[in-house]
């Protein structure tokens, strides 16, 4: 019966384990730059969207559009970063900026080619631990 109980609640958590997911982060920066100048945003699909944002948010006025990539979406690269990828506004760097990239995502997300850090994917058995 302890068996049936505990199998029970095990697999009604198992309908939450893609909300919990969270990735480790690793590594440290080596001032390449890569992020500012190439960014994608979560929320910001189309050219209207980021027009609207910059309304929104002035603040982000720094950002523009430098391209897509091959599925269509938008990439953003920063006006105040210098030709040797440092900020030129490092003290009055935006709060996301301060935060990048933080110590956990849970997006499975891809660091710039170089990038000092790195995500740390889990395999099946720390799924199920
Ligand atoms: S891409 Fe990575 S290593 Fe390069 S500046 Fe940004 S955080 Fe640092
Ligand atoms: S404000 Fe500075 S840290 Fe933030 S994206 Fe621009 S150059 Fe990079």
């Amino acid at each position: 019966m302890f068996d049936f109980i505990v199998s029970f609640i095990n697999e009604v958590r198992s309908y939450f384990v893609p909300e919990r997911i969270v990735y480790d982060i690793e590594g440290e920066c080596n001032k390449c730059g890569k992020c500012c100048n190439y960014m994608y945003s979560v929320d910001t699909y189309t050219e209207k969207e980021f027009k609207i944002m910059q309304f929104l948010f002035p603040a982000y006025k720094r950002f523009y559009i430098k391209g897509k990539d091959d599925d269509g979406r938008l990439i953003f690269a920063c006006k105040l970063v210098s030709p040797e990828g440092l900020c030129t506004v490092y003290n009055k760097r935006l709060p996301m900026c301060r935060k990048y990239p933080g110590k956990k995502t849970r997006f499975y997300a891809k660091f710039p080619e170089g990038c000092g850090y790195r995500i740390k994917h889990k395999n099946f058995k720390d799924y199920l631990e």
